[in-house]
């Protein structure tokens, strides 16, 4: 993937604008120059740019502190060398699979890490039963506390929308990625009147919009089956003849990004084989956690990646 090491000048204005987007009060200023290298790969000569265009900061004593949402967001948007943009390189490896059969089989590697270390007696993982209802049978074993493997079949329905659904396309294609804090994230109308959006409140944008034109849908979560590790996701479904996922606006944010093969996914291709949902159709419930940690629910690392036939 192209980094880009001196983006359009626009950018830069664009990023501190949508940064801006968001109020001050619900950003948190702990982020020093030295996590800002770390981090989002940005030089001091970058964070000064961006503070002369405006970006929020605090001062404390000859520090200067960003939110780390706001450095996150501007280098994602200016293509700068994060972590995060490195592994997207490896999603391709998702979105060039040759689907053969109606059905792709993925092992997946659901790997805990305890959020506690030192707490007194043992760590006391329990999985969510309905792991074992949408896997494939007998696939599920725990190979040691905290670790567990399984296989998921995904459908390979290769679906697209109609012109009927044109509109829907491309007002949610218009929709820009933005990472948001948890107020904001269910905020349809900071949606509506910024353009701005993460997965979680676009998959909700989405269902109104759908809905608003006519169409029957449905909110789904899971997820994003981004090799290796698999991304929590929001999407929606969509009656079209029988129910397929659609999600415009997050496969536009990919081909924005341009992760390498995202050129098979035009936004009205169903991105269904992208995608698992692991709860079942009866208790379709906001089904977040996948494990818990002595009680508590916990998100552990989740590897995938398609059964060798
Ligand atoms: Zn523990």
């Amino acid at each position: 993937m192209a980094v880009t090491d001196d983006p359009a000048p626009d950018q830069w204005r664009i990023g501190v604008e949508r940064t801006r987007a968001v109020p001050a009060q619900l950003k948190s200023f702990n982020q020093t120059d030295a996590d800002a290298a770390r981090t989002h790969g940005m030089t001091a000569a970058c964070l000064d740019r961006l503070t002369d265009l405006g970006l929020d900061h605090h001062r404390e004593g000859r520090e200067r502190l960003f939110d780390d949402r706001d450095l996150a967001n501007i280098a994602l948007l200016l293509g700068l060398p994060t972590p995060l943009r490195r592994t997207m390189s490896s999603w391709s490896q998702t979105l060039l699979h040759k689907a053969e059969g109606t059905t792709t089989r993925r092992s997946v590697q659901l790997l805990a890490k305890c959020p506690e270390p030192g707490h007194a007696g043992a760590c006391e993982y329990e999985l969510n039963p309905a792991i074992g209802r949408c896997s494939v049978p007998g696939s599920l074993h725990e190979r040691q506390a905290g670790r567990y493997t399984f296989q998921i079949e995904t459908p390979n329905a290769d679906h697209f929308l109609g012109p009927e659904h044109g509109e829907f396309v491309a007002r949610m294609s218009a929709m820009e990625f933005h990472f948001i804090p948890p107020a904001l994230t269910h905020d349809l109308d900071f949606a509506t009147a910024t353009g701005l959006a993460d997965c979680r409140l676009g998959a909700l944008l989405a269902r109104q919009v759908a809905t608003a034109l006519g169409f029957e849908v449905r909110p789904r979560n899971g997820y994003f089956l981004a090799g290796p590790y698999m991304l929590w996701h929001n999407w929606i479904e969509i009656l079209d003849g029988d129910w397929f996922a659609v999600d415009p606006f997050w496969l536009t944010t990919l081909a924005r990004w341009q992760v390498p093969g995202i050129e098979a996914w035009p936004t009205v291709r169903s991105p269904q084989p992208l995608l698992w949902q692991p709860a079942d159709e009866q208790d379709g419930r906001d089904f977040y956690y996948l494990l818990s940690h002595n009680g508590a629910p916990m998100r552990p690392a989740m590897m995938s990646a398609p059964c060798r036939s």
